[in-house]
């Protein structure tokens, strides 16, 4: 209860600081950075060897200027489960996603636009009480959407300290290879394209058979019946065996039959059903490939 405090009166502070200037995002990956008068220098996520930076150098916006020119849609995927896209494409162009439990609702993911329509129809939903996020890619504006919400706490884990951009509060870190959400939903730490890469299960999606909320890995293929695994996808530069043996572990010990990915373009982003056997197949596969 004290931490609660304390971390609210410490967002509160953040807030006023903001008359310092806006809160810059980077245009190639969404990532927002702290308040400041000039733009950051650099954007250390797309300098990463696991993105890039822009064909005309590094650019940057705000959430005010962003809100002029995208707007988000929130559509029904299945019962109890939202999917928010931003159109036209912004950053890496990934979706989040509303989960509704019993015990209240968890934002996967996140995307950089924010404004009121959005937060007037997620309230609609029913809000959001927890965030998670599968990696560093998705954090966007991600501490401005726990602000939207009663600075709802956002679950990363340990190992991605370095990759947030803007440190706050509502960021809670945890440690280990799994911990549970509001409504009993586990976040899993499989590692691969980032150390602390996690994927949420939503025991009660697919109409009680499961759904693996996926982010970027397992990747869905633009043939649903496949997935892929990458440390990076925009440089194409392949996991090792050992590693998607570890993510295959992992992801084996869920039960789930659908899987929900980042794209909406490709096929869908959806795994409809045999969610495992497509992991497992297509782990495998992977394997021989790089033998
Ligand atoms: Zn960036
Ligand atoms: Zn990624």
């Amino acid at each position: 209860m004290r931490n609660t405090s304390i971390a609210a009166l410490a967002t509160l502070a953040t807030a006023e600081a903001a008359t310092d200037g806006p809160c810059y995002l980077c245009v190639t990956c969404g990532t927002q950075f702290p308040e400041s008068q000039k733009p950051p220098e650099h954007c250390p996520i797309c300098e990463d060897e696991r993105q890039y930076v822009g064909p005309d150098g590094q650019e940057w916006t705000t959430l005010d200027r962003l809100r002029t020119t995208h707007k988000n849609t929130i559509k029904k995927e299945e019962e109890h489960l939202y999917s928010i896209n931003t159109a036209p494409k912004f950053g890496i162009g990934q979706r989040a996603f509303l989960i509704q439990t019993p015990k209240g609702n968890i934002l996967w993911d996140c995307v950089g636009l924010i404004d009121d329509e959005t937060i007037g129809r997620i309230r609609e939903l029913g809000g959001i009480a927890e965030i998670a996020i599968s990696h560093p890619h998705y954090y966007t504006s991600m501490v401005e959407w726990s602000r939207a919400f009663s600075n709802a706490p956002i679950h990363i884990h340990e190992a991605e300290r370095p990759w947030v951009m803007r440190p706050d509060p509502c960021v809670r870190f945890w440690k280990g290879e799994s911990q549970t959400l509001l409504g009993s939903l586990p976040l899993v730490r499989t590692g691969g394209h980032f150390e602390g890469y996690q994927v949420l299960l939503w025991p009660a999606g697919a109409g009680g058979r499961g759904a693996l909320m996926a982010g970027d890995q397992p990747q869905i293929c633009m043939d649903p019946k496949q997935v892929s695994f990458m440390w990076s996808y925009p440089n194409y530069i392949p996991l090792n065996a050992p590693t998607i043996r570890h993510i295959l572990k992992c992801l084996d010990a869920l039960d789930f039959d659908r899987i929900y990915g980042a794209f909406f373009v490709r096929g869908k982003g959806i795994v409809p059903t045999r969610g495992k056997e497509v992991v497992r197949r297509s782990a495998e596969r992977y394997i021989k490939a790089i033998s």
